[in-house]
């Protein structure tokens, strides 16, 4: 297991997929239904591979926490999804996706398996407008397109500020035919604890049952992760607030390697923390630059209302610094341009941590009826937040923890480094480098369900169409049953008097402070030993009240916070291991004397692919040489 290998198959680029799935072992129809799949995660990439593996024929069993499939986090997606179909004539093609995907990532994604992504979101959107996704069309009834930040063509797909919910539904509706078919069987209200290994192969899972608190065992040939990011390690984020590492955490601590833990992405446009009781930050979707103009003041602490500020004295830093792309910069470069204006005391609003995003010209040009159109839930949303009407005033917007491009090392065929165990969409982390552009994880992760997965998965279970049914009595089950009682019950006899939210809360500022943003080797020191700290004062005073066996929410949140304290020691030394800066991963030691990202691709042109040793070991870094054969590693401008 030790060593790295990506198998990527032979050829050239754009004709390795068809390569490969031409050459991948197959399953015939009668020996799919004796083979099971597990599949932890409802999201697009969850749901999408769970019915697509159905509708082939395999024994499919899906798991959420949610009590419905259709809640799982996909849904908060606002701007829409990215796809390759250059309807708009304006030069797009799959090789202009890729390039843009592996400059966005700054260098930092292995080519082949970014191109398959490119390649595949046109199916993706095909097969979601064939499950009837209401994509916004334009007037001659062609699907309409938008723009995202980084590119420079017009790809991206949506429905109104609702895509992740409209394309969620359409995965909820084909999964629910397969659950009515009988091929998938769905566990919704139960939590993942552990993954459970026999002879090396993963095999199964251990849940809790979230309602009557039941340890359950599942047997399958095969599992998949589709579990999602980990943003919520900052405690404030944009993800919703159950939003959790733990799975990936568990089959980590069970031989998976964790790649680049430290490549986490600030999104630029979301609504800023209002008070310290907040559990939650709200996005503004991206989609928003394509009108909204971002700007300060030219004069420190200027406390007029915006509008009173004429337009000479207005800073329109992005268009400033970088004129190609302006507004629409990728999000890692547009979020430190912002803090770099407030830290430098140009900030706006009470706390002035914030800049505008300002609508004014655009309904000026194009009425407010088309900005309507094209934002209304957006506009309504901010204005029930803050009580500022988007349309008259312009938006106080403020970075926020977005997305994780780290996670689970896969290969090619999106396995980790355990055999029969896969991770799809933002669990794993393999297509967006050190930086993802905007609309591209729906993207990823419906690609990767619907058409990656189903083609790769069959390679591995073909050689075990003569394992027998998995059986949940065997020893390994009892002893991760075993396992997982026993860290519940170590939780629930803490019995100190803070939550774990009050923890994560602690947590989440020492990494928002410290491991944000911008990062450097002392700060990175500091929040090692300030986690270290918290968490054993976690295991001392942690309080939980009643018990393990009923709903139990706080135990949920503990077991999920516990994770993180380790999770996010990982990600420290991968921060630290990592002496350059690249995309979102900014290491104030190394920028440019214009404050842009200095990456050293001498030393650090590799993924980073961290072997969990054992508690309280340190990790083994193993790693992943990126070798760029279809583009010239250049330094990334968007000036
Ligand atoms: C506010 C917001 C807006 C966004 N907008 C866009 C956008 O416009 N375009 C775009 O491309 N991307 C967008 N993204 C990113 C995108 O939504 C996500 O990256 C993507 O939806 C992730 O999908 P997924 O299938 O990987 O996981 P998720 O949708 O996060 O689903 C995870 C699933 O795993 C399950 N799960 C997790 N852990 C366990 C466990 N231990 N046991 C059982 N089940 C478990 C959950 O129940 C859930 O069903 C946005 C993200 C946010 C936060």
């Amino acid at each position: 297991m030790g060593k790295l290998n990506s198998k990527i198959p032979d050829g050239p680029l754009a004709q390795k997929w068809t390569t490969y799935k031409a050459s991948a072992k197959l399953v015939n129809p009668a020996n799919k239904k004796k083979l099971e799949i597990i599949v932890v995660g409802t999201g697009l990439s969850g749901a999408g591979a769970a019915s697509a593996l159905g509708e082939l024929g395999y024994s499919v069993k899906v798991f959420c926490y949610q009590d419905s499939p259709r809640r799982a986090h996909s849904v908060a997606a606002q701007g829409g999804i990215n796809a390759a179909k250059n309807y708009q004539n304006d030069g797009d093609s799959t090789f202009r996706l890729f390039y843009d995907m592996i400059k966005g990532g700054d260098y930092r994604a292995r080519e082949a398996n970014v191109y398959r992504a490119a390649e595949v979101s046109n199916q993706v959107i095909d097969h979601f407008t064939a499950l009837g996704v209401p994509f916004a069309r334009d007037y001659g009834g062609t699907l309409d397109t938008r723009s995202f930040g980084g590119v420079q063509v017009s790809r991206t797909f949506y429905a109104k500020g609702q895509t992740g919910q409209q394309c969620l539904l359409g995965c909820y509706s084909s999964l629910n035919r397969q659950i009515s078919k009988g091929s998938v069987k769905m566990f919704p209200r139960r939590e993942m604890l552990d993954l459970v290994l026999i002879d090396g192969k993963a095999r199964g899972i251990i849940t809790r049952n979230l309602v009557t608190g039941e340890i359950e065992r599942h047997g399958a040939h095969a599992v998949v992760l589709a579990t999602g990011g980990y943003g919520t390690i900052y405690y404030l984020s944009t993800l919703a607030v159950n939003s959790n590492a733990s799975a990936a955490w568990k089959a980590h601590k069970k031989g998976a390697f964790f790649a680049n833990p430290s490549f986490v992405q600030i999104h630029p446009t979301c609504v800023p923390q209002l008070n310290q009781y907040q559990s939650k930050l709200t996005l503004m979707s991206e989609s928003l630059r394509n009108d909204g103009r971002m700007w300060v003041p030219k004069t420190k602490n200027d406390n007029r209302p915006a509008n009173d500020i004429p337009d000479e004295e207005r800073d329109y830093f992005l268009e400033r610094r970088y004129p190609a792309y302006g507004n629409l910069v990728p999000r890692d470069v547009g979020s430190r341009a912002s803090k770099e204006r407030c830290d430098a005391g140009y900030g706006v609003g009470e706390t002035k941590l914030a800049v505008y995003l300002d609508f004014r010209d655009a309904i000026k040009n194009q009425g407010k009826k088309a900005i309507e159109n094209k934002y209304g839930n957006l506009f309504e949303m901010y204005k029930t937040i803050t009580g500022i009407d988007p349309y008259e005033e312009p938006m106080r917007i403020y970075p926020a923890g977005h997305y994780t491009m780290g996670g689970l090392w896969v290969d090619y065929e999106l396995m980790t480094t355990v055999p029969g165990l896969y991770a799809i969409g933002e669990s794993n982390f393999s297509d967006h480098g050190a930086n993802r552009l905007g609309a591209s994880s729906l993207m990823q992760a419906a690609g990767d369900g619907y058409f990656i997965l189903p083609n790769t998965i069959s390679n591995f279970l073909a050689d075990e169409i003569r394992t027998q049914k998995i059986s949940t009595d065997k020893p390994e089950f009892e002893e991760a049953e075993k396992a997982a009682l026993e860290r519940i019950n170590k939780l629930l006899s803490v019995k100190g008097k803070q939550t774990a939210a009050s923890f994560h809360k602690r947590l989440g500022k020492i990494m928002w402070d410290f491991v944000g943003m911008s990062r450097n080797e002392g700060g990175l020191k500091k929040a090692l030993s300030l986690i270290s700290e918290l968490q054993e004062e976690f295991w001392k005073d942690l309080n939980i009240p009643c018990s393990g066996n009923e709903v139990n929410m706080e135990l949920e949140k503990a077991g999920r916070v516990a994770d993180y304290f380790e999770l996010a020691q990982l990600l420290i030394t991968d921060a630290l291991n990592r002496r350059e800066s690249c995309g979102a991963h900014f290491r104030e030691e190394y920028q440019t004397p214009d404050g842009e990202a200095l990456r050293n691709d001498q030393e650090f042109a590799y993924v980073a692919a961290w072997e969990y040793n054992g508690e309280g070991k340190p990790p083994i870094l193993h790693k992943e040489d990126l070798k760029f054969e279809a583009v010239e590693m250049k330094i990334r401008s968007y000036k």
